[in-house]
């Protein structure tokens, strides 16, 4: 009765209980307290102008609609304006965006799945460039390890993942045109050859360290998905089935053609550890 009384609400629902009496078994497994501050979060931010959204407070959205659960609530019942829906799915797929392009979807606690219904409700039009979202850097947790997940000395077989996706290192090239045989510091000057997934149809890049530049050695255009920005690849079959199954959880691929095989690297993490997908895009 009680469940059906509270669903039925049709503008506000009140409750009210008695100090002398222990409180309800329900409003105890509802979190009551939990969930009406959740609430309150969410529409404060819901009545600020977009344009001042932080991130911050898109993260606490994203974060109480996991936690309690209100996929549903957004997708079917929250009637709010046309524009409005879009404005809110829009900043939080550009917020998710530019934390992939970063790697910091782990780090921020995001995933794939909570894009579904944003994308569902306004897919995002395809942004070029690298993508921003105002205070998004003042939201990574203190990075207690001190970036040691990184490993301090790279060489041929360690991963990376860089604007193109995950590839690992074939071959290191120095300044001095030599072909360094063992291993060389993270943070060392130096040509990376390496193969983008490897076991796919294996595509050969080149990373350049000096140059800040990612070369696809055997390309003429290559394939960028209009999603996050951060998988190229000449192979559009990639881009449309493994990597949008992957990292987007299988909704529409959306993808551009760029006639060009260089670009400017913006993100390259080493790990030495495979990752688990590698048509996925998060750090490991
Ligand atoms: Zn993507």
């Amino acid at each position: 009765m009680f469940y059906v009384a509270v669903t039925r609400t049709k503008q506000q629902l009140c409750l009210h209980g008695l100090h002398s009496e222990p409180q309800s078994q329900f409003l105890t497994e509802a979190k009551y307290a939990m969930t009406l501050d959740a609430v309150a979060e969410i529409q404060q931010v819901l009545a600020c102008d977009p344009q001042d959204w932080q991130a911050s407070d898109l993260l606490s959205v994203l974060r109480h609609i996991t936690a309690f659960g209100l996929e549903r609530y957004f997708q079917q019942w929250w009637a709010a304006p046309r524009e409005q829906k879009s404005a809110l799915a829009h900043a939080i797929q550009r917020l998710y965006a530019a934390a992939q392009q970063r790697g910091w979807l782990t780090r921020l606690n995001l995933t794939p799945a909570q894009m579904a219904i944003w994308q569902a409700m306004a897919p995002l039009p395809i942004e070029h460039g690298p993508l921003d979202f105002p205070g998004l850097e003042r939201c990574l947790p203190p990075d207690n390890s001190g970036g040691v997940s990184e490993p301090a000395m790279i060489q041929a077989g360690t991963w990376l993942l860089c604007d193109a996706g995950w590839a690992r290192i074939e071959r290191m090239v120095l300044p001095s045109g030599e072909v360094a045989t063992g291993s060389v510091r993270r943070t060392a000057p130096a040509r990376l050859l390496a193969t983008l997934r490897p076991g796919t149809d294996a595509e050969v890049i080149e990373i350049d360290l000096i140059e800040r530049r990612l070369v696809f050695e055997e390309a003429e255009r290559v394939f960028v998905c209009g999603r996050c920005n951060t998988f190229i690849s000449r192979d559009l079959n990639l881009l449309l089935n493994q990597h949008n199954r992957a990292a987007h959880g299988g909704t529409g691929p959306r993808y551009r053609q760029a006639q060009q095989n260089k670009w400017t690297l913006s993100r390259c993490v080493f790990s030495a550890q495979p990752p688990a997908n590698v048509f996925e895009n998060l750090s490991v």
